[in-house]
């Protein structure tokens, strides 16, 4: 049944090419995650050429082979503007994920004291120091002085202002949903005072979130594991979690959450059930993992391809592959295994489907059940070091 899933755990499927829902229904079967089986950002639809209506009906189409009774939900992954909006509300999506970051000003981490006091004084200053500098004592993570309200304002203010707009849009269009509120793809990390910040304005204004997704330290990239200090993300993953349990009221949304191996122990940690996992690529890694075993002359197709676009393609995202580290093709299926392998033929895949998109979708009904193995696999991995 799809419907909003409100603060059951659940974990995200993004399924570019439409047939990695059966896959995705094996993994999640007897676990305790409500999935979102339909989910595809704006952006996605623009590479992949399909509408919001087309990654909805495929998703159905697989819930209802595969019987799946239970709960599901369809997100509207990345929303910008007002104008995403009535797309996915027309083709039933029950979760909204809004992503404010164009409205970041991201020049406040470093913004003179002076140039701060300027900015601020069209955003609402006075309620604002009134009610975060009243020296109510210092918090885990954090309390504000003048200067760092100065910068949480100034950085996001414009950005929770546009996230209630969307959510007042939303309100007008539907009764019940899920609201996620992301600012993963900022410049800079969001600090667990940011954090507070933006989840206390939301409150604050009536917007009814059900998940955040903050920006955390080191670099969350696509389709690989964490990298950076894992040590030094623990303590700062206690803070972010000290704030979202002040609340109450949300779950924590992990983005560019596939893959990120390393990370789910800490994530389970400190949230528990109270969490959103994100995927997409890494779903369509694993149908080119297929092709490398069983068509390999397009596997090579669509390698070189991607080293061709790379360079372009990679610009909306945050990775750092690097074409001359690229392994060579001895061993196809463990070039998906490599790091740089997977970044480039991850950010590349508009591309790929643009060209060879028909031929890819047909070896992959041909061989559908090295896919469904492939996906049950892969995504057993990941469920089980959430143990929710
Ligand atoms: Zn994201």
């Amino acid at each position: 049944m799809l419907k909003p899933l409100s603060l059951a755990p659940s974990f995200g499927f993004g399924d570019r090419l439409g047939l990695a829902t059966l896959g995705h229904i094996a993994a999640v079967r007897d676990t305790k995650f409500a999935p979102i089986f339909a989910q595809q950002s704006v952006r996605e639809n623009a590479r992949t050429g399909r509408t919001p209506q087309q990654v909805m009906d495929e998703a159905q189409r697989a819930v209802d082979a595969a019987k799946w009774d239970d709960p599901w939900g369809a997100d509207a992954d990345h929303l910008k503007t007002l104008e995403d909006i009535p797309a996915f509300v027309e083709a039933g999506y029950t979760f909204f994920t809004i992503d404010p970051g164009a409205h970041v000003d991201n020049g406040a981490d470093t913004d003179s004291a002076e140039t701060l006091k300027r900015k601020v004084a069209s955003l609402n200053w006075d309620e604002l120091s009134a009610l975060y500098l009243s020296g109510n004592g210092g918090q885990a993570w954090d309390s504000f002085d003048a200067q760092s309200l100065m910068r949480a304002t100034v950085k996001y203010g414009r950005a929770i202002q546009h996230a209630v707009s969307m959510f007042e849009r939303l309100s007008d269009l539907r009764d019940a949903f899920d609201f996620e509120v992301s600012v993963d793809e900022t410049d800079s990390p969001t600090t667990p005072l940011e954090h507070f910040f933006i989840a206390s304005e939301l409150t604050r204004l009536g917007v009814k979130f059900t998940s955040l997704a903050p920006r955390f330290i080191g670099r969350f990239e696509k389709g690989v594991d964490y990298i950076g200090d894992l040590n030094a993300l623990d303590a700062e993953l206690e803070k972010h979690a000290a704030v979202t349990a002040y609340f109450g009221t949300y779950k924590l949304s992990l983005h560019s959450g596939s893959d990120k191996f390393s990370v789910y122990p800490l994530v389970a940690k400190y949230w528990a059930e109270r969490i959103h996992v994100k995927t997409a690529g890494t779903s369509y890694l694993e149908a080119l993992r297929v092709l490398a075993s069983h068509e390999p002359d397009m596997f090579l197709k669509i390698y070189s391809l991607g080293r061709e676009r790379y360079e372009t393609d990679k610009r909306t995202y945050h990775v750092s592959a690097q074409l001359d580290l690229l392994p060579n093709t001895d061993d196809l299926p463990s070039l998906l295994n490599d790091f740089h392998a997977r970044e480039v033929l991850h950010v590349t895949f508009g591309s790929a489907l643009s060209q060879y998109g028909v031929a890819l979708k047909a070896a992959l009904v041909k061989h559908n059940n090295a896919y469904y193995d492939g996906l049950k696999t892969h995504f057993d991995k990941h469920l089980k070091l959430l143990k929710v």
